[in-house]
């Protein structure tokens, strides 16, 4: 009787301990891999296994490996397997509709809030595991927020909560009100006017928990404004806004459009020219010399350049600009890759509907960028300029279970990419 009541006690504590170690050790998942681009070679390697413990990838090997009784197994056998897409250029706060300059009107917080979170989860379902947000109110600074606690659903967020801009500037956020409406937003508001208010308004953003500071260099195509390529931040400006950020541990971006004033960002160090419409040859070899990275946008530049066309859909004061700017960008692109200027993955989506970031991967095929580099801009090279190498950008152990594929060989058919079939993101499958 008393052995009997001592096996059933230890028995007990096994099952407990077995409870444990399940808490200890999270099921593996095991992925059949048709073919895998793993961000490291230029090519897409077949038959291959990715194991992943938790959040990890843990192990990556030729074969299909079997997976163990208490493993759960991923057959991706038919399709191709790559790290998460990174997008550096999205707006999750906002999403492009007739009536979007309205929309400033009549939405509440909550309004952008609650629509944000559809965008985000458009975007991972998309393939996007990780964004860039560059720029909206701030309320894409509790969204990454919210996404890191498991609340909501979507991709991980970078965030430069709202944009630094000169008063009238590009994301001057009362541009085209009424006078009584207009007031004189400040630093607070990221509008800055001299050097002093440059360095406020970076610290304003560091203290919002802004990631990254954005900046518009030049006028651009959105705003109520006749200009969309002027110059618009003095060198003292953009000097300061780019040392400040520095000292916080901040990279910056520049929306950029004319020649003068992506030159001025260029040389006081910006790391991320965004659109770059109008780069001569002078700034191209300007960019390769300081290391600046190219985000060209193609996909917003076709979209308004389209859109422009039909009667209404624009302001007035949008219309010649988005017809102009819009469909220059893919030539511009083109003519910089082959100029050897490094290039970052960078949609602008929100001008054009979220979820259709994967369109970039065709423009940027057509203007002479081969497949396999194209994928690499949207993986390792944009998991450098956000300082997460480590992390994620490449398939490989101890890497962040970041993992998307598709149902084509995206180095043979491009389009695929316009239709990611898996998604992966921190080691749970969200498609
Ligand atoms: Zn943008």
């Amino acid at each position: 009787m008393k052995t009997k009541s001592i096996l059933k006690v230890m028995y007990a504590l096994l099952l407990i301990m077995a409870g444990h170690s399940n808490i200890g050790f999270a099921q593996r998942s095991i992925i059949h891999c048709g073919n895998l681009i793993d961000g490291k070679t230029n090519d897409a390697q077949p038959q291959m296994t990715v194991v992943v413990e938790g959040n990890k990838i843990v192990l990556v090997e030729k074969g299909f490996t079997k997976p163990g009784a208490s493993d759960k197994l991923i057959d991706l056998s038919k399709k191709t397997v790559m790290p998460g897409l990174i997008d550096m250029h999205v707006h999750l706060e906002s999403e492009t509709s007739k009536d979007q300059a309205i929309q400033r009107f009549t939405f509440n917080e909550a309004d952008v809030a609650f629509r944000s979170t559809v965008f985000a989860r458009k975007t991972l379902l998309a393939g996007f595991t990780t964004v860039r947000d560059l720029g909206g109110s701030g309320v894409n600074n509790a969204l990454r927020n919210a996404i890191n606690q498991g609340l909501v659903v979507g991709p991980r967020i970078f965030s430069a909560g709202k944009s630094i801009a000169t008063t009238g500037g590009h994301a001057d956020p009362t541009n085209g009100y009424r006078k009584d409406l207009m007031g004189d937003p400040g630093p607070r508001e990221g509008v800055i006017n001299s050097p002093e208010d440059a360095r406020q308004a970076v610290r304003q953003r560091y203290k919002d928990g802004s990631d990254l500071i954005k900046i518009t260099a030049t006028g651009g195509v959105l705003s109520i404004a006749k200009d969309g390529s002027g110059p618009q931040f003095t060198d003292e400006e953009l000097k300061a806004i780019i040392e400040t950020a520095k000292d916080y541990g901040m990279h910056t971006a520049a929306h950029a459009h004319g020649t003068e004033g992506m030159k001025r960002a260029v040389l006081a160090g910006i790391t991320t020219i965004e659109h770059g419409t109008k780069m001569t040859e002078e700034v191209m070899d300007l960019m390769k010399e300081k290391g600046t990275f190219y985000v060209p946008t193609i996909t917003a530049g076709k979209f308004v350049g389209e859109k422009a066309k039909e009667p209404g859909y624009y302001h007035p004061l949008v219309v010649p600009k988005a017809l102009e700017i819009g469909p220059q960008i893919q030539t511009t692109f083109g003519k910089a890759y082959k100029r050897g200027v490094k290039i970052a993955f960078g949609t602008d989506a929100g001008v054009f509907p979220h979820g259709e970031n994967g369109k970039e991967f065709t423009y940027m095929v057509e203007a002479g960028m081969p497949p396999i580099e194209s994928i690499k801009s949207a993986t390792v090279v944009n998991a450098g300029i956000l300082g997460m190498s480590d992390k994620i950008g490449t398939i490989e152990p101890g890497k962040l279970a970041d993992i998307v594929a598709t149902d084509d060989n995206p180095l043979k058919n491009i389009k695929t990419m316009e239709t990611v079939s898996f998604v992966m993101k921190d080691g749970v499958v969200y498609k």
